[in-house]
């Protein structure tokens, strides 16, 4: 029972130098948060997509299915903004499995945490510098904030942090969009609770320091379906859901009343054919009442190139995700073009 110290990590700067951002680079990072940024806030009309694989497992498979999802972002832009999610790190339930990019640059090798951290920024890199798209990331380790400050567009805080402080308090000193996802128990007001702390200012202990932030105007909720104590899934994306969640955003001191609803998880019950459903009833619902389409500004989608899921051990099939279940890119493209013309 103890520590065993590998050895020191580089601090963000060295990183940074190591493999910078272009100046191009960060205009379009720069744009894209604007963007992405006025949606929220709703100066922008525009509706959100945030799409891709559920973990970025390889570079080769992952930037093949940005280059395709910048071609029909490009062609939809005029309603849509994409934001690929390029998640590097993953939660897992038990501690056990495959925790993403970050951690295994290799999904079937051994741990390195700084083959992981170059891993994680090339990806990032390669996305904006090759295909003009900033990424959106989950944020499950806050500390990993400075290796990609300069490259997210978009940050969520999964299900299964978001009750956590220091969660809480390192979104408030983020200057991009941020999703505070419910809690797998689909408690809103632990999620709202968590917006309320994101969006104030704190003092606290960040990556070595003693920091004050500013509070994050952006963050928001997202709905991602929940858990019932006997173990099924139960949906949060209805009609009914979005009213009850709109009601306790007026009860509370929070800016910027907005939601994403990720269409998988515990919404889909991990069927994952069933998002494309689901994405059709939330822009139905958008197009019902205009309080439900002010307050849902986007979706969450899991696609890759390939659909459905095949275990880690396995890991044959190109472009096919080994964590959730996705759907694959011909559905994907049909399923954007459709969103486009609604939204
Ligand atoms: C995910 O987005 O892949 C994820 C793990 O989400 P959640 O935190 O909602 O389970
Ligand atoms: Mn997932």
């Amino acid at each position: 029972m103890s520590f065993t110290y590998l050895k020191p990590m580089p601090a963000p700067e060295a990183i940074k130098v190591q493999f910078p951002l272009t100046k191009e680079g960060a205009a379009i990072k720069a744009k894209r948060d604007k963007e992405v940024s006025d949606i929220i806030t709703g100066n922008d009309d525009r509706f959100l997509v945030i799409i891709g694989p559920c973990s970025a497992d390889r570079e080769d498979a992952v930037l093949e299915y940005i280059e395709k999802l910048s071609k029909v972002a490009e062609k939809i832009e005029d309603r849509v903004v994409v934001v690929p999610r390029i998640y590097t790190n993953k939660p897992r339930t038990t501690g056990e499995g495959y925790k993403g990019i970050a951690s295994q640059p290799d999904p079937n090798g051994e741990p390195d945490m700084v083959a992981g951290l170059v891993a994680m920024r090339q990806m990032h890199l390669r996305a904006i510098h090759e295909f003009g798209l900033s990424a959106a990331d989950e944020m499950l380790y806050p500390e990993n904030w400075g290796y990609v400050e300069d490259l997210l567009s978009y940050v969520a805080i999964g299900a299964r942090s978001v009750e956590d402080q220091h969660h809480r308090l390192t979104v408030s000193g983020f200057d991009v969009a941020s999703g505070m996802k419910n809690p797998t128990s689909g408690d809103f007001s632990v999620m709202l609770n968590s917006v309320y702390a994101a969006q104030h200012p704190h003092h606290f202990v960040f990556s070595g320091h003693e920091v004050e932030t500013s509070g994050n105007p952006l963050a928001h909720t997202i709905l991602r379906g929940a858990v019932s104590k006997h173990g099924n899934s139960t949906q949060n994306y209805h009609y009914e859901d979005i009213l009850r969640l709109a009601e306790m955003y007026e009860e509370m001191d929070i800016v910027n009343p907005a939601t994403v609803i990720d269409v998988n998880h515990s919404n889909s019950g991990k069927q994952f054919k069933e998002q494309i459903r689901i994405v059709h009833e939330v822009m139905h619902n958008r197009s019902f009442t205009s309080d439900i389409r002010k307050l849902v500004k986007g979706v969450m989608i899991e696609s890759y190139l390939v659909e459905g899921n095949q275990k880690i051990s396995d890991n044959q099939v190109y472009g096919q995700s080994i964590t959730d279940a996705c759907i694959g890119w011909e559905d994907t493209e049909r399923l954007l073009y459709e969103i486009a013309e609604k939204a």
